[in-house]
């Protein structure tokens, strides 16, 4: 599942090769993939035909592409989603949900998703900032994000740390790997309870979110350069400086303890029996 920082990749190469560009066709080959745009397809195609694509901006893992018209294109990659660009003669793709063409001779957009989880929808009126999203908090990347701010409010939630990190009113772009990394390198288990979190503790948690998002974005954005915007297929950095996520029974890197998978809201968490004690009293 992409990631803040596999999702800043695919907005940085979006940037590059669609903006400033006129959209001049529009074919929607999966009703699914724009279920969210709720007048249809058909709507769909007319309020992009025509129309120049401004910018690409984010939100957390949302992307957006504000319009001439003060519209914006949201898009969301979900599981398996992927915004390519390629070239017309290109064969279509399996997958290919949403062709987007230009009035130029440049590549068409297309979103490609296998699971059919993403998908892209007009948001009227949401150049500047969709109104779908602007539930999302800012990412910890993003210089308009305020720590002093996220502080007070973990510390405020009666949560546990990790579902206080995944939780994109609180802090976006922080996914299930991420999350465990960072708690690793807090050395927090992630079933400790925010409140009992001390303003240094949450601190310092934060330096560590931003220190392995931006370290992830260094190496995504270094093995992005080529015309074919591909989330998954540049996923090698995902396995290449891991220190406990997928690392089941492998040595903790800081002190040798065999890494411990739990279940974790359907999905696993990783973390080290010895530098992250579960809380002691756990809590309800
Ligand atoms: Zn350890």
């Amino acid at each position: 599942m992409p990631e803040l920082p596999e999702v800043e990749t695919v907005r940085l190469g979006l940037a590059k090769h669609v903006v400033g560009r006129r959209i001049a066709e529009v074919e929607v080959r999966h009703p699914r993939a724009i279920r969210r745009h709720l007048p249809g397809p058909d709507h769909f195609g007319a309020v992009l035909r025509g129309r120049r694509i401004l910018d690409v901006a984010r939100r957390g893992k949302y992307l957006w592409l504000p319009l001439d018209s003060g519209d914006a294109i949201v898009g969301h990659l979900g599981m398996s989603g992927q915004l390519l660009l390629q070239p017309a003669e290109n064969a279509d793709e399996t997958h290919l949900r949403v062709r987007i063409t230009f009035d130029d001779d440049g590549p068409q957009l297309r979103f490609v998703d296998q699971r059919t989880f993403g998908g892209l929808a007009v948001s009227e009126g949401g150049a500047v900032l969709p109104f779908e999203i602007a539930h999302i908090a800012r990412d910890p990347m993003d210089p308009e994000f305020s720590d002093a701010g996220f502080v007070a409010a973990i510390r405020r939630k009666r949560t546990e740390v990790k579902r206080a990190l995944l939780d994109q009113t609180l802090i976006s772009g922080v996914g299930n790997i991420y999350a465990d990394e960072a708690l690793w390198r807090a050395m927090l288990h992630g079933a400790r309870p925010t409140d009992r979190l001390t303003r240094p503790a949450a601190h310092r948690l934060l330096g560590h979110v931003r220190d392995v998002l931006g370290e992830a974005l260094k190496v995504g954005g270094t093995s992005f350069d080529a015309l074919y915007v591909d989330v998954n297929g540049q996923s090698g950095y995902f396995e290449r400086g891991l220190n406990v996520y997928g690392r089941e029974g492998l040595p903790c890197k800081r002190c040798g303890a065999p890494i411990r998978r739990e279940a974790f809201m359907n999905r696993s968490s990783f973390s080290c029996p010895r530098c992250q004690p579960r809380p002691r009293v756990p809590r309800r």
